[in-house]
């Protein structure tokens, strides 16, 4: 049978499954099965599929057709066009975070200046590793609760060859510093701050991933509130701190740190709030 035709094949399975980007996704899971990139799938639609490749290529629909995520399967996700390894130990890299990114080059225009950066909740160190590469002379402090994702931060740091200047700590948000960590330039996090309401309503495939990672529980809005209190602690004067967020919105803004502006997504949601100390 053709490629092709195990295509056709596939996207059927997957769109009986409820998979939105059913043709996306069965073409993805396709050339990485096959080892081959999206012009040469379109090259080889009518060779015949090689047998071992068409039993991997089954064996991922079937979990897809369970609502794994791609990512997962295929074991990647492209974050500000490089592209991080990813496990179920790790929140999937999501665009809506390369915002972030965004904002810091904003109020960071220079690159080549040695600013010190804190990514606090690293997971994969998509923010943490894509900073240090676009500021090739930063230092950056990740941090992370689990040591399963520091794991997968730290190949992610080697991949892009920036382990000389990211340094990983396990601990709870502020937690991972010690009494000789230097106050930071900027500190940028993506917490956990779907609410404990939002959880029962998510697509089945946010249940793949670490529930550790996307909620804390309660409001949404609880580790925002302990990130902005402690902030000024840890960093100078003028510095600024960044946060992502989601439905929860923002909490109050704490008296010692002034909120710049709050920014949107594409959709027109907000994403997140940047602070000045
Ligand atoms: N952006 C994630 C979502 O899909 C949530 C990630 C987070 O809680 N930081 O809802």
């Amino acid at each position: 049978m053709s490629a092709k035709e195990h295509l056709q094949q596939a996207i059927a399975k997957l769109q009986a499954a409820d998979c939105e980007s059913a043709r996306l996704d069965a073409e993805c899971l396709l050339m990485h099965a096959w080892g081959i990139n999206r012009t040469q799938l379109i090259i080889k639609a009518h060779d015949d599929l090689p047998s071992d490749v068409a039993h991997i290529f089954s064996e991922y629909i079937v979990r897809r057709c369970k609502r794994e995520p791609v990512a997962y399967i295929i074991g990647e996700k492209e974050f500000w066009s490089r592209s991080f390894n990813v496990s179920p130990d790790v929140l999937i890299p999501r665009p809506e975070t390369e915002h972030l990114i965004e904002e810091l080059l904003k109020l960071y225009p220079d690159t080549q200046a040695p600013y010190y950066f804190a990514d606090i909740g690293t997971g994969s160190g998509c923010i943490a590793i894509t900073i240090a590469c676009e500021y090739p002379n930063a230092i950056v402090l990740a941090t992370d609760i689990s040591e399963k994702s520091l794991i997968i931060a730290r190949s992610n740091a080697e991949k892009h060859v920036v382990s000389e200047r990211v340094q990983f700590k396990q601990g709870d948000l502020y937690q991972a510093f010690d009494a000789n960590t230097q106050a930071f330039d900027a500190i940028l996090s993506n917490p956990p701050y779907v609410s404990v309401d939002e959880m029962h309503g998510l697509e089945q495939e946010l249940h793949h991933e670490p529930s550790h990672a996307l909620t804390d529980t309660k409001d949404g809005l609880s580790l925002l509130r302990i990130l902005l209190n402690e902030a000024p602690n840890h960093l100078k004067q003028g510095a600024y701190i960044l946060v992502e967020t989601g439905l929860c919105g923002l909490p109050k803004t704490p008296d010692a740190i002034t909120m710049l502006y709050s920014y949107h997504d594409l959709a027109g949601n907000l994403r997140g709030g940047v602070y000045q100390y």
